[in-house]
């Protein structure tokens, strides 16, 4: 048996054939003129964008929404000129269609990657996965035999089309060189259930087709040919799983609440219209937090106050009278958008983003809060990054003049919405007292409030350890905002990750926390925690962490109760 580690991609374990999938890097066949060599180029181009538009159309058909939009969005690259332009000069100058795709996606990609924004970085994937479309086509396609019992994929690169256009009838796994933890690949993987492991080197080399294969999502960790005792280990893992599954599905979810009578509603995080269709398939009690940025991104331009209108009220519609909360554009930090035209800023998590951006672009925010405003009556709003209760107060006038236009132009909207923060930097943090006369409700943003606290950038793997919400200041400070919220009377939820984090939820409910937001996968399993214990011990409990300065002491108290919940 071999070990070979990875990084962590999809969760969960898989059991398969080995299948890899070799790419040709070189090319072979080219026609002897420019002219003749372009014409090979823009029948391939026109080949591929068809393929796209007939794939997306499928997805669409089959329901898989999420899948589609990517594909959309790989047929746009294909149609845009700005990268097939000079691919065509180069062609008419004497390249080959191979080389002249190969050395303008690596010019894209390499500007990408130099970008120094994690988000930038795996849109570089993107960009080398519409090549590789691009060039396999020049070259030739082959089709992959696949075996008629559970496989993984393994690859140096693997593109969602890729996966896509397979049977995914047996796919078990996926395993890759290449990509990055939120790559497409990847987001994908979890939004299929197929566990994933990304970062082998020469992974192609190490692996072989035929090859027996264990691997672990969670952990990154492949088996190759796996000895008994791995085997053994697996299918214990499998049948705890189906345990887990089983007990959650004998369970009363309807109501979230603790065995001792206290209520906490659990919500679902979304990005876009087409997630309700997950969320609705959940016992759920509205949106927890609906992240817009990516509503910006299908866009080249700022989408219109009726583009937006019509996707909030989607997601309003869909909701059926639960409450949505809408968090206005967070842009900047890792997450980026080309039109917006940002400076290059050393320290982008401290600089120019979300409610900084918007208070300066008036116009920009002002389209957002009408569009929110107008989207239905169950529409709550959120203001993100907040540091300073001017902030707060001018979000707020610029949402009464917001009010004032749609007034004026006769257009219905909410005329009392609920209106929230994120607490998710420490200034804020530290004042919820304040906040909370000016709010309606809060929402504790864990993931960036944790990498403020601890110091420690949230994407940054060298202090991955430091950026933990073990600290013992994030506890005291998690129940110093909880403590102000009650006393205030204003509900306070989670919507980062650690809000499904199950040994971190016993702290959470200890410390009084009213709503909890999670990806819909994660639905279930929240709600099967929450009715799971009782308020009185996880209060204790909580108390009792509280004491303590080890961070790793407290993560193993803590996660005591999951592992008794699961025995
Ligand atoms: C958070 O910071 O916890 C959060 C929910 O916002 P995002 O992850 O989008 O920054
Ligand atoms: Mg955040």
């Amino acid at each position: 048996m071999i070990r070979i580690q990875g990084r962590p991609g999809a969760p969960g374990v898989a059991k398969g054939i080995a299948v890899v999938m070799q790419k040709k890097t070189t090319e072979y066949g080219r026609d002897r003129d420019s002219r003749s060599e372009l014409q090979r180029f823009e029948d391939t181009l026109a080949i591929c964008t068809k393929e796209m538009l007939t794939l997306q159309e499928r997805l669409s058909e089959t329901g898989e929404e999420s899948e589609a939009r990517i594909i959309k969005a790989y047929a746009m690259m294909l149609q845009d000129k700005t990268m097939t332009n000079p691919m065509k000069e180069a062609i008419l100058g004497g390249k080959s269609a191979f080389e002249a795709v190969d050395a303008e996606v690596m010019a894209i990609s390499d500007k990408l990657v130099a970008m120094d924004n994690a988000y930038m970085r795996e849109r570089a994937d993107d960009i080398r996965h519409v090549g590789s479309l691009l060039k396999n086509k020049l070259n030739g396609e082959e089709e992959i035999q696949l075996p008629q019992e559970p496989f993984v994929l393994v690859a140096e690169d693997l593109t969602p089309v890729d996966t896509l256009k397979l049977d995914r009838t047996y796919l078990a796994g996926l395993v890759t060189q290449m990509g990055g933890a939120t790559s497409h690949t990847v987001i994908l993987a979890k939004t299929m259930g197929i566990p994933a492991i990304i970062g082998i080197e020469s992974v192609v080399e190490k692996i072989l087709t035929g090859d027996n294969l264990l691997l672990d999502g969670s952990t990154g960790q492949i088996m190759i040919q796996p000895d008994d005792m791995a085997l053994h280990i697996f299918e214990e893992q499998q049948w705890e799983a189906k345990k887990l599954q089983k007990k959650i599905k004998e369970k009363n979810l309807s109501i979230a609440a603790t065995e001792d009578g206290y209520s906490i509603e659990v919500c679902c995080n979304i990005g876009s219209p087409e997630d309700m269709q997950l969320v609705k398939e959940k016992i759920y009690d509205g949106v927890g937090l609906f992240r817009t940025e990516f509503l910006y991104n299908a866009f080249q331009r700022y989408p219109t106050f009726d583009e937006q209108l019509k996707a909030y009220r989607e997601v309003a519609a869909a909701a059926e009278g639960k409450p949505v909360i809408i968090r206005t554009l967070d842009i900047g930090g890792d997450k980026h958008l080309p039109y917006l035209e940002l400076p290059k800023e050393e320290n982008p998590f401290l600089g120019y983003r979300a409610v900084r951006i918007s208070l300066s672009r008036r116009e920009m925010f002002l389209e957002q809060l009408s569009a929110i405003l107008a989207a239905g009556d169950n529409v709550r709003i959120m203001f993100p990054m907040i540091t300073q209760v001017g902030e707060l107060r001018d979000c707020k006038e610029l949402l009464e003049l917001a009010k004032e236009r749609l007034r004026e132009k006769g257009i219905p909207y909410n005329t009392s919405p609920k209106v929230g923060i994120m607490v998710e930097t420490p200034a804020c943090g530290i004042m919820t007292d304040r906040f909370a006369k000016l709010c309606d409700f809060m929402s504790i943003g864990t993931n960036d409030l944790t990498q403020y606290v601890t110091c420690a950038d949230r994407n940054n793997p060298a202090v991955e350890e430091l950026c933990t919400p073990y600290n013992p200041a994030m506890l005291r400070l998690l129940a110093q905002i909880a403590n102000d919220c009650k006393k205030a009377g204003i509900p306070i939820g989670v919507c980062g990750e650690l809000a499904g984090n199950m040994d971190y939820l016993p702290f959470l409910v200890g410390i009084g926390i009213d709503k909890l937001s999670v990806s819909p996968s994660s639905v279930d399993l929240v709600r099967f925690m929450v009715c799971s214990v009782k308020l009185s011990k996880m209060q204790m409990l909580a108390r009792q962490v509280l004491e303590l300065d080890d961070p790793r002491e407290i993560k193993n108290i803590l996660s005591q109760t999951w592992k008794d919940i699961i025995k």
